[in-house]
């Protein structure tokens, strides 16, 4: 199980480099945002940039930029939310087949395979 705690490991540092990335790309908010909450604050900031486009408040070369920059936020905030939905599936899900267990069941009820609880389990 060492593999897997070094895979977790080496997801976490991933995680936390895309953040800071995105944070320092980003606007300066100031505050550090959970990724829900980063994709939605891009998601207006476009809207806001789209209108200020119309209403020819920015050039459409400042939009182009902007809107590239935001949109890779808003993407790289997605991504983030769907490695933390993923990171947090595993004991709730057959690692084999994907099916929900039920709390304390050792196997999967579809597919058999044995529930990973994190302690070697040497044949
Ligand atoms: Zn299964």
């Amino acid at each position: 199980m060492t593999g897997f705690v070094l895979f977790g490991g080496i997801l976490f540092i991933l995680l936390v480099t895309i953040v800071w990335a995105a944070l320092r790309a980003g606007e300066d908010t100031g505050t550090v945002l959970v990724p829900a909450e980063r994709r939605d604050a891009a998601i207006e900031a476009l809207r806001d940039l789209e209108l200020d486009y119309q209403t020819r408040k920015i050039t459409s070369e400042e939009y182009e930029l902007t809107r590239s920059g935001l949109e890779r936020t808003a993407l790289l905030a997605r991504d983030e939310e769907e490695m933390i939905r993923m990171g947090s599936g595993p004991s709730n899900n057959c690692g084999s087949c994907g099916a929900m267990l039920g709390e304390g069941s050792s196997f999967c009820h579809l597919c058999g395979a044995m529930r990973d609880i994190g302690v070697s389990q040497v044949p």
